[in-house]
């Protein structure tokens, strides 16, 4: 074992409870009886750090799971049970009569925790959350960001490995297939596109191209650069955007400029291969599925 890192201790359930308990006995001795409560730790999150609802009759008290790490001083768990103890005095999760009409507004739940003596603690965790919650939590995630991360490098490397096929058409064909479309339509300069390229896309992105404003981007996805799509729905997906911004942004407008240019006929090819197997061909080759 590696002496260096302290062995690392948790709070578990049957402390939580002893807490609890120490908090109606000190605190809330006249707890109004309503559903019966038990308290737990829940998952790790980064805004929430307690939850009261009710289920059957019966009501849940739930912690931020990051509670149960040494580090959070006793004060915080303790406030933060005190305040959805509060919760259930006014009636919220507790199937009591409803206090007030907003579980926060008017400050009721400070209010009721002084009241209860318990104005101080509230201070102290307020202070400390205020101090040190975000760096609390920033260094307990890493573990996640660290996962979070190498999932995205993965994918990256999956749509990086799909598109070097030689099946498939490179960045080059692409940009080859796009000064073809500018010639054909007799445009020389395209100013709202400035880069054309693959999407890695995920598999929600299910349009057959997307253009970012902001980087003047028109990605195509990255299926279409498999060659067993036909290359006229390439055609047609830049053509689409090429008059979409030298001519319209009206659908039926750029449908009649492609028909006065003969080239209507990819139109109605491009809208059948849509309908018929772009959704398929999504489902059996992504690369991410
Ligand atoms: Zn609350």
């Amino acid at each position: 074992m590696d002496k260096s890192t302290p062995k690392s201790q948790y709070r578990d359930q049957k402390w939580l409870e002893e807490c609890f308990q120490h908090l109606l006995q000190n605190h809330f001795p006249d707890l109004p009886q309503g559903f019966p409560i038990r308290v737990c730790f829940g998952s790790p999150a980064k805004n929430r750090f307690g939850s009261i609802s009710a289920r059957n009759r019966s009501c849940l008290i739930r912690l931020n799971g990051l509670f149960t790490d040494l580090e959070i001083p006793i004060y915080v768990v303790q406030e933060t049970l005190a305040h959805e103890l509060a919760h259930y005095v006014h009636g919220f999760g507790s199937g009591l009569p409803k206090r007030y009409e907003h579980p926060h507004r008017g400050g009721v739940v400070e209010q009721e925790l002084i009241q209860r003596g318990l104005e101080e603690t509230h201070h102290l965790a307020e202070a400390w959350r205020k101090a040190h919650w975000r760096s609390f939590h920033e260094s307990r995630c890493t573990v996640q960001i660290k996962r979070e991360t190498e999932q995205k490098s993965d994918k990256a490397s999956r749509w990086s490995l799909f598109l070097e096929q030689p099946s498939c058409r490179s960045q080059a064909d692409l940009i080859a297939l796009w000064e073809a479309q500018k010639r054909r339509l007799d445009l020389s300069h395209t100013p709202k596109i400035e880069i054309v390229e693959w999407l890695h896309a995920t598999t929600r992105q299910t349009a057959p191209s997307y253009y970012s404003p902001a980087q003047k981007r028109l990605a195509l996805h990255g299926l279409l650069a498999d060659r067993r799509i036909p290359q006229t729905i390439l055609e047609f997906e830049l053509l689409y955007w090429l008059l979409r911004f030298a001519v319209s942004s009206n659908f039926q407008t750029i449908q009649k400029e492609l028909e006065q240019k003969k080239l209507g006929a990819l139109l109605t090819v491009a809208m059948q291969w849509r309908r018929a197997a772009w959704t398929r061909f999504r489902n059996q080759h992504h690369p991410l599925q």
